[in-house]
């Protein structure tokens, strides 16, 4: 099989989204690894083109829009934007909050991803003031090859925000280069036991993982005025000095300056007891005073960098 890292085109006159990006050849690529699919790090190696057998992240090669809207509820410097909600994910993450949704589709309404409808939506959504097309999920990154393909059937384009769980494998990565103009990478756990007891990350080492994700968005070229990176992070009841804490010190010590870091404080418990039976602390709520205490600290660690929930943060009294 073609190495797609060293297959990736230079650039044709036709349907090009960006200086580097033939949508049309990225899709053949994107087509040819789902054949072995790799496209994250759970190397799963199965051919998705002919089903979904034996793939982690429960997808074939189609794509599953379970959610789709104009939204203002994102960081400000992306929005408007268009948010395109796909299933499947590559981690199995307890307090999910959208799971029926990212392992069961179909079964839940979802459209499928095709050309034509993301061409009508992206050409309204446009005309309402959308600034940007979020890809997010779930993870998108299972679903890049069909994204790929329902792109190349688009006449009008937004910039492309992945809004992704930071799970990139080489193939994937060297697809979206160069097509991203935001990374949004979620970074849920501030070491590796929480990352393997609430998000079965097992093998995986999640904080190698994400230091490629954030490689890999630090190679972008700026579009306008969007950050090229957002780093997203959920305060969890219970997680605040295991998970947080050393996720707000990871990131005062690496990111660059331009960087965003939105700390987001409303976790809310999932409604699916039976897999949080286990794990009391996620049947908890954030407190005041955890949030207060929480946003002080990533103020004083990060400065200008910090949202909180997508706004810069209250000032200090
Ligand atoms: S996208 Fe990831 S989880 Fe899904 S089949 Fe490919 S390697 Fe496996």
């Amino acid at each position: 099989m073609r190495s797609i890292t060293s297959m990736i085109p230079q650039p044709k006159n036709r349907n090009i989204i960006g200086p580097n990006v033939d949508l049309a050849a990225r899709a053949q690529l994107g087509r040819e690894a789902l054949q072995q699919c790799r496209l994250c790090p759970r190397d799963c190696g199965v051919d998705r083109s002919h089903g979904r057998q034996g793939a982690f992240c429960r997808l074939d090669a189609r794509a599953w829009v379970y959610k789709e809207l104009l939204s203002l509820g994102e960081e400000a410097a992306i929005g408007p934007t268009m948010l395109v909600d796909l299933g499947g994910c590559s981690l199995r993450c307890l307090f999910c909050s959208e799971w029926q949704n990212v392992a069961h589709p179909q079964q839940y309404g979802a459209v499928e991803l095709d050309g034509a409808w993301l061409a009508a939506r992206m050409a309204k959504r446009k005309a309402q003031g959308a600034k940007t097309v979020s890809f997010v999920g779930g993870d998108p990154t299972p679903s890049l090859p069909a994204v790929l393909h329902a792109l190349t059937q688009c006449r009008e384009h937004l910039p492309i925000v992945w809004n992704c769980n930071g799970l990139i494998g080489d193939p994937a990565a060297a697809l979206l280069n160069g097509l991203v103009a935001t990374w949004i990478i979620d970074l849920k756990f501030g070491n590796p036991q929480c990352a393997e007891r609430l998000a079965g990350v097992r093998s995986l080492d999640y904080a190698q993982q994400i230091e490629r994700s954030f490689q890999l968005a630090q190679q972008t070229r700026p579009v306008g005025d969007l950050p090229v990176l957002v780093v997203r992070h959920l305060l969890m009841p219970g997680h605040e000095m295991c998970c947080t804490a050393p996720v707000l010190q990871g990131l005062a010590a690496r990111l660059p300056a331009p960087a965003q870091v939105n700390l987001m404080t409303g976790y809310v418990p999932p409604q699916q007891t039976m897999n949080v039976r286990k794990h009391k602390e996620l049947q908890d709520w954030n407190n005041a005073a955890d949030i207060a205490r929480t946003v002080d600290l990533a103020r004083s660690l990060l400065g200008a960098r910090l949202l909180v929930d997508g706004a810069p943060p209250p000032p200090v009294c």
